[in-house]
């Protein structure tokens, strides 16, 4: 295992530099939140989650509560990117229409965020980053419809919607993932310049990449063949990405699920051909947090990455199960390091294999060095706004389970 050097010290990493690929998963407490600059500077940013889950079993805002979410986002966003572009985002993606990952209205603590200015809807999440960065292409997985499996109506997708509507009515880009395809994401800046470097859309709406060129396939039944209790949920239908830069891999695929109702439903687990079809990595996120119907024994088996990035909000992440599935060294036997943005002290009272945990608490910076054959992992301190570096792991040497 890596021995992290202790800290915490007055450091932190180096600024962005063309070549390098970075991938920044933020601890805002709140929900899922990251940050990819391209070895080109194209600026992704993938969901802005704010859920209004109680305080009583979710993690307390980061740095604290006197701004929201998303402003904390688009502060941090707004200082790591590449000089000269620090008020545009290239992509905004939306894995799924959940308020941790978009933005909640209304919900348990009740808090309401203020009115965009044309008052269609309230800032929260990803509506709250648009009004601080401009972005230049907005995508998700239901647009411009927002009725697969069924129409989506709930407040919270409902704001979101009309975020969207306000955004088309201004000329701004929103689309669709095309599942299978590498231009749809492509680098913007300078889109000659890595060649080695691509982002795929691997899965969306059941369905998944082939594994080869574009092709896909379907994992879902006809919904003409289900009862509308028994569609697939949001979760199933979360977009997952590959980004590719040489060796070097990164999975981040949402709330991808793969609980079958204890077998009665196998086709419900989308987690593990999403994962298949992905192939071996060298960072995955966690789906769904590490919550109890997700991280499945297959997809630790196929990910089998050097090391595990949770997204962490609520007292569940990661559950006990989960957490003994991403340390068992029967599923693949080489080192690993699970990294979580935010835990819960409650969670550690029933769960104390966290302490086998490298990092619980702050933001997670992945840097891949140029050409992407190495990288390296930091924790930066989420308590204020300095990005203190808290400890690093690696190097590491990427493509590992490929070799
Ligand atoms: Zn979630």
């Amino acid at each position: 295992m890596t021995e992290p050097a202790e800290g915490p010290t007055k450091q932190t990493v180096p600024a962005w530099s063309r070549g390098w690929l970075e991938i920044r998963q933020l601890a805002t407490g709140r929900g899922n939140c990251a940050l990819i600059i391209a070895p080109d500077g194209t600026s992704y940013v993938v969901d802005v989650g704010e859920s209004h889950r109680e305080a009583r079993s979710s993690t307390a805002p980061k740095p604290d509560g006197s701004r929201r979410p998303g402003e904390w986002a688009a502060r941090y966003i707004a200082r790591h990117l590449p000089e000269g572009g620090r008020d545009r985002i290239d992509y905004l993606i939306a894995t799924h229409l959940h308020g941790d990952h978009i933005g909640e209205v209304g919900g348990e603590n009740g808090v309401t965020g203020p009115a965009s200015a044309d008052g269609s809807y309230v800032l929260t999440g990803i509506p709250d980053l648009a009004q601080h960065l401009e972005i230049g292409m907005l995508v998700d997985r239901a647009f411009p419809s927002y009725d697969y499996p069924q129409s989506l109506e709930d407040p919270t997708v409902s704001n979101y919607r009309n975020f969207v509507q306000a955004r088309v009515h201004g000329g701004g880009s929103v689309a669709r993932i095309e599942v299978g395809a590498t231009d749809q994401l492509a680098p913007r800046t300078d889109p000659q310049a890595f060649p080695g470097f691509s982002v795929r859309g691997l899965a969306a709406n059941g369905v998944v990449w082939a594994g080869s060129g574009n092709h896909t396939r379907s994992l879902f039944p006809d919904l003409d063949q289900l009862p509308p209790d028994q569609y697939p949920t949001e979760n199933m239908c979360s977009l997952a990405l590959l980004f590719s830069y040489g060796a070097f891999r990164f999975y981040t695929g949402g709330d991808l699920p793969f609980a079958t109702a204890d077998g009665a439903e196998s086709w419900r687990d989308i987690e593990t051909p999403v994962a298949r079809a992905a192939g071996p990595v060298d960072v995955a996120v966690l789906n769904h947090h590490g919550y109890v119907d997700a991280d499945g024994p297959e997809f630790v088996r196929a990910l089998r990455p050097q090391v595990f990035v949770g997204s962490g909000w609520d007292s569940c992440h990661p559950t006990i199960e989960v957490l003994a599935r991403l340390l068992d060294r029967r599923l693949y036997p080489q080192d690993r390091e699970v990294l979580v943005t935010n835990m819960m002290e409650e969670n550690r009272i029933v769960n104390r294999r966290l302490d086998e945990c490298g990092s619980d608490e702050g933001h997670i910076v992945i840097r891949v060095a140029p050409g992407g054959s190495t990288f390296e992992v930091n924790i930066l301190d989420n308590s204020d706004e300095e990005d203190r570096l808290l400890k690093t792991f690696g190097p590491y040497q990427s493509g590992r389970a490929r070799r």
